[in-house]
């Protein structure tokens, strides 16, 4: 399988070389030539079988460069019942007939961004090694990514990690789960500023080339190809447990932020997986419910992006968009060109033509948007009608699915974070404080690995150099 940008650029490339890769030099994102198709006998093949079998299954009709004995070996390292508390990793919990969550949130840091990231950590230490090269990931997080990105690379040889935090801004519980990390190549920075502050020392250290190819900074953003492919294959565990024969169809809904996790749903629907609806749900931050309902793509500023009780789909800009939008435009790397390379810069947004909006029909996505308001409705009711906590961001996807619904479709809501992450409130919703897994419980009074330092570049800087040159990695 080879790999192409979404704006035109022809070079192909292969899996191993994207992997360690953000952006294509011509500013697109990469998607694979054409998408695998899943038959009924494929379908019948895969049904039953062990998640970390499926998941070699499908990753290896996308990666051609690593020997299929040692892909086998990193998905059966990754999706174990030690990592992700069951056998079936991403078990189904029925609410009422036809409505179910998709449980994505048992891994080490309680939110689906491990389902991906696990896998990541395993693919980089094994392509690192196999080249014999290094990577500093530097990246700055409020809360999930940085924490998810941590408990992935944690003690993997060749890879240090370097993420900044805001100093005092994240909860006590997020701030616990990454500074009690002690492993030698996770290293902690609590930055004296906001998160913009972190973000922008990421920038100006990236933007800095020489700097950024003599000490290999790397990210593990969203937009990394590995990372969507991960996701693709939970649609497919989901869809087998909901069904019964390969006739059935089911619909999931998907709290939504920068697109990623739903992409990976376009993805399984193209490949074949009989997808009825793919629902997407946004919080107040909506610019992709506006999107699918008038064509117009806005992305909002900074000033304009809400900070609300879903904080991890509080986003501006769907990164992984673009993704969906080449597919949709029948791969015309031209026009994606027109639309994200110019008219995003110049005039800040684009609208589709009416023929082009059409098309998405049938494509299967729908959208919708929720509240504060709505969220803790939702969280209320389902405790109620259930016994089930909910986190916020689920509750988003559960409102909008409930617009959706259809007889004889069961509807798939992907459970993004576990609700302990969330606890304020679930408290303000319901009165009952969630507990995290006991696991993790009392990981507040842990010893924790931190340095301070004040928002400067600069200084950044120092601290990465001195790492390199003071230890070397095993
Ligand atoms: C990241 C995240 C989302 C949004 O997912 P995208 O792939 O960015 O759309 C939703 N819920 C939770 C809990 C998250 O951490």
């Amino acid at each position: 399988m080879k790999y192409l940008s979404t704006r035109g650029d022809s070079t192909l490339r292969g899996f191993s070389d994207i992997l360690l890769e953000g952006l294509a030099p011509d500013g697109g994102l990469y998607l694979p030539t054409h998408y695998p198709q899943v038959d009924a006998a494929l379908l019948s093949r895969w049904r039953g079988l062990p998640y970390a079998e499926l998941a070699f299954e499908i990753l290896s009709l996308y990666i051609d460069d690593i020997p299929a004995a040692d892909l086998r070996r990193l998905c059966q390292a990754t999706y174990t019942e030690a990592v992700f508390g069951t056998p079936q990793i991403t078990p189904l919990k029925p609410l009422e007939e036809g409505l179910c969550l998709q449980a994505l949130s048992n891994g080490p840091t309680l939110a689906f961004k491990d389902m991906a990231m696990q896998l990541l950590g395993h693919l980089f230490e094994y392509e690192l090694g196999r080249r014999g090269e290094q990577l500093n990931i530097l990246g700055a997080t409020s809360g999930d990514t940085g924490s998810a990105a941590e408990y992935a690379m944690r003690g993997k040889r060749g890879v240090r990690v370097f993420m900044l935090s805001p100093h005092g801004r994240m909860s006590p519980f997020q701030q616990a789960q990454m500074f009690s990390l002690q492993d030698e190549n996770i290293h902690n920075i609590a930055v004296e500023g906001v998160f913009d502050d972190c973000q922008d020392i990421v920038k100006a250290v990236s933007n800095d080339l020489a700097f950024k190819r003599r000490y290999r900074i790397g990210t593990v953003n969203s937009i990394n190809w590995a990372r969507l492919l991960a996701q693709v294959v939970y649609y497919f565990a989901g869809y087998f447990q909901a069904t019964k024969s390969n006739a059935e169809r089911v619909s999931f809904a998907v709290p939504s932020g920068n697109f990623g996790n739903v992409c990976a749903g376009h993805v399984a629907r193209m490949m074949g997986l009989p997808i009825a609806k793919l629902v997407v749900a946004t919080n107040e931050n909506d610019v992709l419910d506006e999107f699918f309902r008038t064509g117009a793509y806005r992305p909002r500023g900074t000033a304009e992006t809400h900070e609300t009780s879903s904080p991890s789909m509080d986003i501006s800009k769907a990164s992984n968009f673009e993704r969906f939008v080449f597919d949709l435009l029948g791969r015309d790397g031209a026009r994606v060109q027109q639309l994200f390379g110019t008219a995003l810069q110049k005039e800040g947004g684009f609208t589709l033509t009416r023929e082009e909006f059409a098309r998405i029909a049938g494509y299967g996505f729908v959208s919708g948007r929720s509240t504060h308001a709505d969220r803790l409705a939702t969280i209320r009711s389902t405790w109620q009608a259930t016994g089930t906590l909910v986190d916020t961001h689920t509750a988003d996807g559960l409102k909008v699915a409930a617009e959706y619904r259809e007889s004889g479709v069961p509807m798939l809501v992907l459970e993004t974070a576990l609700p302990a992450k969330f606890a304020a409130t679930i408290v303000e919703a319901t009165g009952v404080k969630p507990e995290p897994p006991s696991a993790l419980l009392g990981i507040e009074a842990l010893p924790k690995r931190f340095v301070v330092m004040a928002p400067d570049a600069v200084a950044v800087k120092q601290l990465i150099e001195t790492h390199c040159t003071a230890d070397t990695l095993a």
